[in-house]
């Protein structure tokens, strides 16, 4: 999954519930220098916490002055 361009943000909502109680899969690398798990990668599937299952996450962009 890219970097995100921040002069356009978004924000990432469940198709069901429509929250943005959403977890992405992603998987850490430990890094010996930082002695801190780093994120690795990210991948597109993601969980709503609130519904409790799998779901295709919706992207909005974030309105200005909003
Ligand atoms: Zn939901």
């Amino acid at each position: 999954m890219p970097a995100r361009d921040t002069d356009h943000p978004i924000t990432i909502h469940c198709p069901h519930c429509g929250g943005e109680n959403i977890l992405a899969d992603a998987c850490a690398r430990w890094n010996v220098e930082t002695q801190q798990w780093e994120l690795s990668n990210v991948f597109d599937d993601t969980t709503c916490v609130d519904c409790g299952i799998e779901v295709s996450a919706i992207e909005r962009p974030v309105q200005e002055g909003a």
